[in-house]
């Protein structure tokens, strides 16, 4: 059955070689262990993910769409006897100044976006932390976020129109590159965010701001990590910061050992808050946070210093992962709930003694707590998987959400059920099988 796909799109496009085949398994979510793939679709245009679908559809084959695989919630992991349906050779962009707008395939980084955005002096903001190695496709499918997201909005804010493939091969433009359009259902919204279970995006208009201007940046620590969260709730309600960014004691050791940004010991928590507008904003931040008891306060208009601040946040990740195996949670609250729910992941932390560094993306109120674990410890293990669901359900509990940006993937599908609740989970159920009636796309995530 294969053969008929290997025949129409040669086998420079249909991978079956055991070892690529495996390397495309996993993504960076340290989730269930995936299944193992039929094959791996390396397509380089959308008639190539169309005859792909056609394909799939009339032999009832799971594809799951991948982009450049660093997804956190294991969207883009293998199912057993599944096309994996790579977009990293659709590289095609265009830039039109005029209109303020890129063009794109799924498969350049985000930074590939940023950079020819620059060339005509304009700017993708939505910056995830990975956005050097993560696709555009996999951010438009994840309506991914980041760091600039607190005062520019996330990936869902920047696109005007889709073309997607349908489970059938069909190929659907939705929306379209004018500024203002409300033509019908928001289908392009629908799409964006769907994580590959609703279609496979082929190409994207993505609208563009001007440069801003250089951050001024301000950096605060605090005693303890409560209090910084404190200071956030202060933050927000004064000023609209550019990024307004956090991490705990064991974050900022564990990027220390790696990346030094110059905080000794006995620092609790940090707070790194930006502004693009004026000196006044960073300086209203600095006020706040010595208000709310930070144990030191500074302020810079050193663009090097401020990039090395937020270049050390934006490592946490990675330099967290050398402690052991991490669950990256991705919770959410209102605002005023942060310390709430800061105060909770410390409880969760000291109840199933499991290490978890606390980072996120405080002026939006989504966290980053990182549990941390001895893989080949099976009871260190169970006890982290509990503290995984019981951050999920603080969160829940605070009027929150399970994801504020990485999404659903296999590893979250139970509590996604849980947050909506039976009516609108009927209604999620009735718009898959509307759109994917056979269920092929990435079954297995999601509902
Ligand atoms: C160190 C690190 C830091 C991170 N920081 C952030 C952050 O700050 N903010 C944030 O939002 N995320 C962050 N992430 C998570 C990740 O980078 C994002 O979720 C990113 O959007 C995934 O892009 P990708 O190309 O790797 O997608 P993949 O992992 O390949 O796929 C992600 C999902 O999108 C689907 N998909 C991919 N391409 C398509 C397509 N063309 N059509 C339909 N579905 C598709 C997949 O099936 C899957 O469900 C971070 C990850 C790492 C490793």
């Amino acid at each position: 059955m294969l053969d008929e796909l290997v025949a129409a799109l040669g086998d420079d496009v249909v991978v079956v070689d055991p070892d690529v085949v495996d390397s495309y398994r996993f993504d960076r979510s340290n989730g269930p262990e995936p299944g193992r793939a039929l094959a791996v679709v390396r397509a380089r245009s959308t008639e190539d993910v169309q005859a792909t679908l056609r394909w799939a559809s009339a032999h009832r084959v799971p594809v799951v769409p991948r982009g450049a695989g660093t997804g956190l919630s294991g969207g883009s992991t293998a199912v057993d006897g599944c096309i994996t349906l790579s977009t990293e050779r659709m590289r095609k962009i265009r830039v039109d100044p005029q209109a303020m707008t890129a063009t794109v395939q799924p498969g350049l980084l985000n930074a590939e976006v940023k950079a020819a955005a620059r060339e005509h002096g304009l700017w993708y903001p939505p910056d995830p932390s990975s956005f050097e190695i993560c696709s555009i496709g996999g951010n438009l499918a994840t309506n991914a976020g980041g760091l600039c997201c607190v005062k520019y909005g996330v990936t869902s804010d920047y696109v005007l129109g889709l073309e997607a493939v349908l489970a059938d091969g069909r190929a659907v433009r939705l929306g379209g590159t004018t500024v203002k359009d409300v033509a019908g259902y928001d289908l392009k919204r629908l799409f964006v965010g769907s994580e590959g279970t609703l279609g496979i995006i082929t190409e994207a208009t993505l609208r563009l701001r001007p440069l801003p201007a250089p951050a001024a940046t301000v950096a605060a620590t605090f005693a303890d990590v409560v209090a910084a969260g404190r200071a956030v709730v202060e933050v927000m309600g004064r000023v609209r910061p550019s990024a307004l960014e956090l991490m705990d004691r064991a974050a900022v050791r564990a990027v220390e050992e790696v990346k030094p940004m110059g905080f000794d010991e006995s620092v609790g928590a940090v707070l790194l808050g930006q502004s693009d507008v004026r000196r006044a904003e960073v300086e209203a931040i600095a006020d706040a946070a010595t208000g709310a008891g930070a144990t030191y306060v500074a302020v810079t208009d050193d663009v090097d210093e401020g990039d090395l601040l937020m270049g050390g946040r934006r490592m946490a990740i990675p330099c967290v992962e050398r402690l052991g195996r991490v669950l990256i949670e991705d919770v959410g609250v209102p605002i005023p709930r942060i310390p709430d729910l800061i105060a909770a992941v410390e409880k969760i932390a000291a109840t199933h003694d499991t290490l978890i560094p606390i980072i996120g993306h405080a002026g939006d109120g989504n966290f980053h707590p990182l549990v941390t674990f001895d893989a080949a410890d099976d009871a260190a293990t169970a006890r982290a998987m509990s503290a995984f669901d019981d951050i999920m359900l603080a969160a829940l509990d605070l009027g929150g959400t399970v994801t504020g940006e990485h999404g659903i993937g296999t590893l979250k599908a139970r509590h996604l059920q849980r947050q909506l609740g039976p009516d609108v989970l009927e209604l999620t159920r009735a718009i898959k099988a509307a759109i994917d009636p056979t269920g092929i796309l990435n079954p297995g995530k999601w509902v």
